[in-house]
């Protein structure tokens, strides 16, 4: 079913439409890219407004909408449009309005009953994003094959001496000239006392002999994203950083195989935490285990110690523990799971077994 259609049918009570204008959103409910557009989405009747820069290949991408080619203001196109229609409740997507929009929202549509409850945008996020159709898979599939075949690439790569860009550079030359539209987000290639830093961001530091090199990354493809995390030794570890390795390994199989459909998604956390605190490691795995992956590389659900939400049939969720000693080294490893039916299937193929390379 088209998304537009999705978001028709569960369009909150008393709304007469929704006006969508974020990018997530926008990808997501028309599977079509532009800088800019806006999608009115009413029961009977869904509008796409864009200029003319996209207006043909709206026309030929996007079903379920008409598109409108518009030019001059856009409020006032906005609001003569909606006198026309007859639409008087309208939602904004209170999480992409920022106050200088809302000002003018409310200056310029002040005859209007103007929703910022935040209720579609929980709806989209929570409720249609989160559950993910059968070719929404395939497409985080591909994504995940590109990262999968970049790994196996980048373990016949690197070599002593090498920065850390430069193995950055070389692993989104790979995903992009090997299918990926874009990169997930700024690849990471982290080693030695830099992976002791989750997010570190790659630099001129050569890697060496007794590195752990902790490698985060993800490829887009239509839209669709892809994340996977390695840590791999160069050169023999020491017996701490395999102790480590092997930790962070236990607790992100264990945390997998908790991750059942109807578990809470608190509990696939816990799991994950509780087998790294009692080695000894509790202070050094500050973030949470997992997330939501779609159109955005985090969405909903997540796994982690404040989350309300149940495991259930359509989620994608990485699982990611990991164990980081402040300027020594660190470890992490990603893996994406999909849930259909009662257990989930892990997206990500490459080997999790420590790696010396
Ligand atoms: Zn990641
Ligand atoms: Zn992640």
């Amino acid at each position: 079913m088209e998304k537009i259609h999705l978001l028709q049918q569960k369009l909150p009570a008393g709304l007469d439409c929704a006006v969508i204008t974020s990018a997530p959103n926008r990808h997501y409910l028309t599977g079509f890219a532009s800088s800019n557009g806006t999608l009115v989405v009413a029961r009977d009747a869904a509008f796409f407004f864009t200029d003319s820069r996209y207006t043909t290949a709206a026309r030929q991408a996007i079903r379920g909408a008409q598109v409108i080619e518009e030019s001059g203001n856009r409020l006032e196109n906005l609001k003569a449009f909606l006198h026309e229609r007859g639409y008087r409740c309208i939602a904004f997507e209170a999480a992409h309005t920022s106050v200088e929009q809302y000002h003018a929202l409310k200056k310029a549509l002040g005859d209007f009953s103007l929703d910022f409850s935040g209720e579609t945008d929980r709806l989209l996020l929570h409720t249609l994003r989160r559950k993910k159709s059968a070719e929404e898979v395939e497409k985080i599939k591909a994504a995940q094959r590109i990262t999968d075949a970049c790994f196996a690439h980048i373990c016949t790569f690197i070599r002593e001496g090498m920065r850390e860009k430069d193995i950055q550079l070389e692993m989104d030359f790979y995903m992009l000239s090997h299918g990926a539209d874009a990169l997930s987000f700024e690849t990471i290639v982290a080693s030695g006392e830099n992976g002791a830093k989750p997010h570190a961001v790659p630099g001129d530091r050569r890697v060496k002999k007794g590195d752990f090199i902790t490698m985060d990354f993800g490829a887009v493809v239509d839209f669709y994203h892809s994340d996977m995390t390695r840590t791999v030794a160069l050169g023999e570890p020491s017996a701490e950083m395999v102790q480590v390795y092997n930790t962070v390994l236990f607790a992100q199989n264990a945390a997998i195989a908790a991750a059942k459909s109807g578990v809470s998604c608190k509990q696939v956390d816990a799991v994950a935490r509780d087998i790294i605190k009692n080695a000894g490691y509790g202070a050094y795995f500050g973030h949470g285990t997992g997330h939501g992956v779609g159109v955005e590389i985090h969405e909903q659900p997540c796994f982690n110690t404040t989350s309300a939400d149940v495991f259930e049939a359509g989620d994608v969720v990485t699982v990611e523990p990991g164990i980081y000693l402040p300027e020594r080294f660190g470890v992490r490893i990603e893996d994406m799971l999909y849930l259909a039916g009662e257990t989930p299937v892990n997206l990500t193929e490459s080997e999790k077994k420590l790696i010396v390379l």
